[in-house]
């Protein structure tokens, strides 16, 4: 393990929420190799203050800026996070008085607030209703009225500018190895499938295959396409179990050097939800032990309403297990139907170690502003959650049926999307439905996937399941602090 470099953070003034601060600053330290301690030759100044001329610092500090807006923001407004500021130098809440400053080491903006904000899905907390079912939709969220089309990487570029800041005024750099290099280009895929159909020996997937056809009818609008489903649902209905493509997941992702994690339901409670009967699948017809043995991962795929009642998500954990006889640590919510206020304590109640349900069922990129796995902190508490947070930035379905694209330019969008992953040494999930890739759902798409993992595997990018991180995860996080 490398050596850190120990930062002392220093508060003047009354912060929004000191504890909020020093855990948003953690997510930085730990991947640049810094350990906040109570005292250190490198400083942050987190300043909250109206005047900031008045500050007194010393050379070689880090100044933050933030102000008591900071604090009625996060308290009392509905809005969007204020930004100032065109394309790389867009800024969150930037001081009243930044223009005043102009000086090295000195950010005039609270990046951290700001980051705090995104992570923690707070514009969404404030105007959703709780009780609603349902998903928030891009257009829904605070970006588009702050001027961006598309989730951009926010919370990443905010943190970075505060190392980028301590490497111009000569704070040394760390080199990063071992357990360090986690999060170091090219940067590493959570492969993801979720299992929302499974078919039967007796119906041979015929449901989902006439809703795959209306698919292409009515939400791709492709007769060509309806067509071609139809005819390769001929020729599987002989041969195979159609929709069914477990197996061939695992052989061809071992194949590929690669390993991923099924995800699957084990409760009915709404319409919305599977219909399989998941101990079915691994007493019986097909051997789900085999994905366990050969080193594949088992998530929880928490049902449709389990995200929003007490208790559904830890009582659907101890289902699974009680049919897996093996503890499980990872969850994706089903449709993504979750409130930011409830559903991370429900996640915390269930004890699972990690979940990847933020992301959004109609845009790709990083909800949350981020392509790093992050701790959710509890607002009400002012204290962090005890999961991680590995976020989505893709998801098949999106692509197909939002953005209506041709196996060709899913594949373009998705090389687009994982792009800046790979560049800052990012690690974030992507799904792919264990039943699109049978071929039978939206054609093409199966090619899409498996032509992706080669392109990564070729750029060195990791594909790994949630699991297999968590322990680098948890040490690296470990380090980032020191009480
Ligand atoms: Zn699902």
């Amino acid at each position: 393990m490398s050596e850190r470099l120990p930062v002392e953070v220093v508060f003047l003034g009354e912060p929004f929420d000191r504890e909020a601060v020093i855990h948003t600053l953690r997510h930085l330290a730990m991947r640049v190799g810094w350990t906040l301690r109570p005292r250190a030759e490198r400083r942050i100044i987190y300043a909250t203050t109206e005047n900031p001329t008045e500050i007194s610092v010393e050379e070689g500090d880090l100044v933050i800026l933030s102000s008591q807006d900071v604090k009625r923001h996060m308290t009392d407004s509905r809005a969007g996070i204020p930004i100032k500021g065109e394309h790389g130098g867009r800024l969150p809440f930037y001081h009243p008085r930044g223009d005043d400053i102009n000086k090295r080491g000195w950010i005039r903006a609270d990046v951290i607030a700001g980051a705090h904000a995104l992570l923690n899905l707070l514009f969404e907390r404030k105007n959703r209703p709780e009780k609603e079912d349902g998903w928030i939709r891009f257009v829904e969220d605070w970006w588009m009225e702050a001027g961006f089309h598309k989730p951009e990487p926010l919370a990443d570029l905010w943190l970075n500018s505060i190392a980028l800041e301590a490497e111009k005024i000569g704070w040394p750099g760390v080199e990063k190895k071992g357990e360090d290099a986690l999060f170091l280009p090219p940067g590493t895929i959570v492969l993801t499938h979720d299992v929302d159909y499974m078919p039967t020996r007796a119906n041979h997937g015929m449901p989902r295959f006439l809703r795959a056809v209306l698919r292409q009818l009515w939400t791709r609008r492709s007769a060509t396409q309806a067509w071609q489903v139809m005819s390769k649902y001929r020729k599987a209905f002989f041969q195979s179990v159609p929709y069914n493509a477990i197996e061939t997941i695992a052989d061809t992702e071992t194949m590929l050097g690669a390993i991923s994690s099924f995800q699957f339901t084990v409760k009915r409670r709404h319409r919305s939800d599977p219909v399989y009967d998941l101990s079915r699948y691994y007493r019986g017809e097909d051997d789900l032990r085999n994905l366990l043995h050969r080193g594949f991962e088992i998530c929880l795929h928490g049902s449709y309403k389990a995200g929003r009642m007490q208790g559904g998500i830890a009582e659907e954990r101890c289902e699974l297990e009680k049919i897996l006889g093996t503890s499980i640590t990872g969850h994706r919510q089903h449709y993504l139907n979750f409130h930011p206020a409830t559903f991370f304590p429900e996640l915390e109640r269930a004890k699972l170690e990690y979940d990847m349900s933020v992301g959004y069922n109609d845009m790709s990129g990083p909800r949350a502003g981020t392509l790093f796995p992050f701790r959710p902190y509890d607002i009400e508490k002012a204290k962090p959650f005890s999961v991680w947070e590995i976020p989505f930035i893709l998801m098949d379905t999106t692509l197909a049926t939002t953005y209506r694209f041709s196996s060709g330019e899913a594949l373009d969008h998705c090389m687009e999307q994982i792009r800046p992953v790979e560049k800052s040494g990012g690690c974030v999930s992507v799904i792919w439905h264990q039943e699109q890739l049978s071929g039978l759902l939206d054609p093409g798409f199966d090619g899409t996937y498996w032509t992706l993992l080669k392109g990564l595997k070729a750029r060195g990018i990791r594909l790994t399941s949630g699991q297999r991180l968590l322990p680098s995860m948890d040490e690296l996080w470990r380090m980032s602090v020191e009480e």
